[in-house]
Order: C-alpha cells, then sequence, then structure tokens
C-alpha cells in the first residue's frame, strides 16, 4: 500500500535522510525506533509533505509523488490529506474547542459541509473516549486528552495511514496508557501506521515489522520478537542494551 523508494533529505549541508526504502502493507502496523537525531522525526514529516524530500519517491495507495522532479505545488495538499500525523506536543489550535479542532481539517481543507463534519467529529471524539467534552478547550483537558483530541482531529480527515510521531513522550507517565490504548484499538480496527515511539511495550504487542534506524539509514528491520530478542547488527544490540 505503501511504497517508499531511496527517500533522501539534506538541511543545507547535512543529509538526514540517506535513502530510505520501505513498504507497508495495508492494516499493517510498522514501528520506528532509533537514537534521538536519526532523521525519524524528519522521515514523518516527508512523508506528510510537510518537508520536501531532496530525492526518492513516495507512493500512498494510488498516489505518487517522485521528488526526483519538481513537485507541483497544487499536488501536495491531496497528497498531505492520505496521511494523519500525530504531533509530540499536540499542536491543538489552543483557541478552539476539541470539537472545533477535530472539524477545522475537513472544513477548511477538505471543503466539506460543517454538518456532516460535525457529526464527523463528534463520533471521533466519543471514539477517543472524549464525548463528554467536545466544547472544552485544550487548556482544560490533560495531557493525555488534548492527545486524544490530536489523533481524532488527524482521523477527521479519512486519512490512509496514520503517522505518530513520540505520542506519548509529551506526558505524564499516568496519561501514557490512555493514548497508547486508543492507538492499539486503531490498529486492531485495520489502520495502517507508522509509529515512532520509545514505547518498547508497545512496539512488541502491537507492531507488525519494527525499524532501527540511525544517521538517515534503515539499519534493521524484523518483526518485534526478531528484533527484540535476536538483533542481528551491533548497532541495533546497541541502541536496545541502552534503551531496555
Ligand atoms: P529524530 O526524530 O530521530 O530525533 P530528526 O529527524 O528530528 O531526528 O533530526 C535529524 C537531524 O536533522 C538532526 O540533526 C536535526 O538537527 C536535523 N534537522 C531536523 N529538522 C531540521 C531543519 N528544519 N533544519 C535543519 N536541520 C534539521
Amino acid at each position: 500500500m505503501i511504497t517508499i523508494k531511496n527517500l533522501h533529505k539534506r538541511f543545507g549541508e547535512l543529509e538526514v535522510l540517506k535513502g530510505i526504502d520501505l513498504e507497508v502493507g495495508k492494516g499493517k502496523v510498522v514501528v520506528l525506533i532509533g537514537p534521538s537525531g536519526s532523521g525519524k522525526t524528519t522521515f514523518l514529516r516527508c512523508m506528510n509533505v510537510l518537508e520536501i524530500p531532496t530525492k526518492g519517491s513516495i507512493s500512498i495507495e494510488n498516489q505518487a509523488l517522485d521528488f526526483s522532479q519538481k513537485v507541483p505545488k497544487k499536488k501536495v495538499p491531496l497528497f498531505r490529506s492520505l496521511t494523519g500525523m500525530v504531533f509530540q506536543n499536540y499542536n491543538l489550535f489552543p483557541h478552539k474547542t476539541a470539537l472545533e479542532n477535530v472539524m477545522e481539517g475537513p472544513i477548511t481543507v477538505k471543503k466539506e459541509s460543517k454538518d456532516t463534519v460535525r457529526k464527523r467529529a463528534e463520533e471521533l471524539l466519543s471514539k477517543v473516549g472524549l464525548g463528554d467534552k467536545l466544547d472544552y478547550y485544550p487548556f482544560q483537558l490533560s495531557g493525555g486528552q488534548q492527545q486524544r483530541v490530536g489523533i481524532a482531529r488527524a482521523l477527521a480527515m479519512e486519512p490512509k495511514v496514520m503517522l505518530f510521531d513520540e505520542p506519548t513522550s509529551a506526558l505524564d507517565p499516568e496519561l501514557v496508557g490512555e493514548v497508547l490504548k486508543v492507538m492499539k484499538d486503531l490498529a486492531r480496527e485495520g489502520m495502517t501506521m507508522i509509529v515512532v515511539t520509545h514505547e518498547m511495550r508497545f512496539a512488541k504487542e502491537v507492531a507488525d515489522e519494527v525499524i532501527f534506524m540511525e544517521g538517515g539509514v534503515i539499519v534493521e528491520q524484523s518483526k518485534p520478537n526478531e528484533m527484540f530478542t535476536n538483533p542481528k547488527e551491533e548497532r541495533t544490540k546497541q541502541f536496545l542494551r541502552l534503551i531496555q
């Protein structure tokens, strides 16, 4: 369903992604791990076209972008809408309620009617356990609740794949579980997901594939059981020793 070929991203002199190749099947959950600075966030941002890769291509279902040519600006919004991004710091609009945050994208980007969107937003907020908080502002919600609004907001765009960038790392430990539960439910329902996280238990339980990335390349890719009990590469072993 997703094919990424030879993806490169450079910021000035610094080459952050050095040729990423990856295929993700429909309904699969891929967890991305690796040391800070290895390019995980940049990779997700490239998938969401928040960053324009310097080279390579990404295709999602029947849409493709080839970055070795100049990407037409008008192709970007449609391609972006194939992926839903969940950020570490939620990135909610502070002056909009939970409901308004979830409704914003479909109305402004997809030009859908308010009534249709309102109904879907209410259903999504109920789904993430916030059916009674529709009119709350972000400052009235806990971090875990804000992040669940963030997930509902991404889902409201009806993406083909959900991208999670360390969705629980800004949360107090007691709030991590409620966000992981929503993510597990999504995975169980068959959502295709790429997740950058330090939550190794989540990776073990939910991932179909785990990818260890370092220095802008994929060092190792395998099933979670294999990755955590029998990593092949010395760099993977070192990293896992440090975090486990
Ligand atoms: P990770 O998510 O694995 O911690 P990042 O993708 O955030 O890694 O960062 C990889 C490298 O790219 C870092 O050295 C970071 O400083 C650099 N980088 C990320 N974004 C930018 C940017 N917009 N401009 C310049 N350098 C950047």
